[in-house]
């Protein structure tokens, strides 16, 4: 991807975020800090997007599309390059690819009142996609961050945009710093959290807290991190009231990361039909 384009998606989105903390991510908002002929060029080469309408069931239709282009392999290995070359964009297709792979197309299924505007399958409220759609604010936490997505936007979003980027292969660094997440969290302690494991892994590959966060979220998504309830995207689509959340003020990880504890290891099935013997 073109330098220049992503440093405009960075600069523009973090000016709009220093000036408003309640108010960046509003397209009304960031597109004041950004010029015509910058997001022109941004455009042109695949890093910004204008609004696009899209409703609900074409969402799911569109996910289901693009993801029978993407070979599994691929998505494993944008993951593991992304690992030693901090290429953070390459990161998410795999959790992404795991959960459009489960998700089954449907029409749009209130939950149960009070809660009608929220789907009960895939839980996007209908604000969501009533108005139009900006992409901006995801390919911004994708280079930002690696983050790892579970809405079906940001799904949408990272699956079609997993074509416009070179197909990527891992190298042998990949491969040393997979083995080395893997023995790490199979020597956590029993009681260990994210918040634990987080730190044991700092030192395998570069990275701040918040992407290694990233990291442990994509391997709950793909099965690999969970208890004994709550499971990954691998053998089933985990809905919305099925995504529950810890009984704690700050449970800011990830399902089903955030119930994995150190007892629970490593789902070693899951971990061969993604990593194979690694
Ligand atoms: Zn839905």
């Amino acid at each position: 991807m073109d330098e220049k384009a992503i440093k405009i998606l960075l600069k523009t989105i973090k000016t709009a975020q220093d000036e408003s903390l309640s108010d960046w991510f509003y397209w009304d908002h960031y597109m004041q800090y950004i010029t015509r002929e910058n997001f022109e060029y941004a455009k042109k080469h695949g890093v910004m997007y204008e609004q696009e309408n899209i409703n609900h069931d074409e969402i799911c239709r569109r996910i289901k599309a693009a993801v029978t282009k993407i070979e599994k392999q691929d998505v494993v290995n944008a993951f593991l390059y992304s690992l030693s070359t901090r290429q953070l964009e390459y990161r998410s297709f795999l959790s992404s690819y795991c959960i459009a792979k489960s998700l089954a197309e449907h029409s749009f299924t209130p939950s149960p009142a009070p809660n009608e505007g929220i789907c009960a399958v895939c839980e996007l409220h209908t604000y969501e996609f009533e108005e139009p759609i900006e992409f901006n604010t995801i390919n911004y936490f994708k280079y930002k961050d690696g983050s790892c997505f579970d809405n079906l936007i940001q799904i949408l979003f990272d699956l079609e945009q997993f074509p416009k980027l070179p197909l990527v292969k891992p190298c042998e660094n990949d491969d040393k710093i997979l083995k080395e997440l893997k023995t790490i969290i199979e020597t956590s302690e029993p009681g260990d959290r994210v918040s634990q494991l987080k730190k044991r892994i700092s030192k395998t590959f570069k990275s701040n807290d918040g992407e290694r966060v990233a990291v442990l979220e994509i391997l709950g998504v793909i099965g690999v991190l969970h208890d004994d309830e709550h499971f990954g995207y691998a053998d089933q689509y985990i809905t919305y009231p099925e995504r529950e959340h810890r009984l704690i003020r700050n449970d800011d990880v990830g399902y089903p990361a955030r119930w994995w504890q150190g007892k629970f290891g490593i789902d070693t099935e899951k971990w061969k039909y993604w990593f194979g013997e690694n």
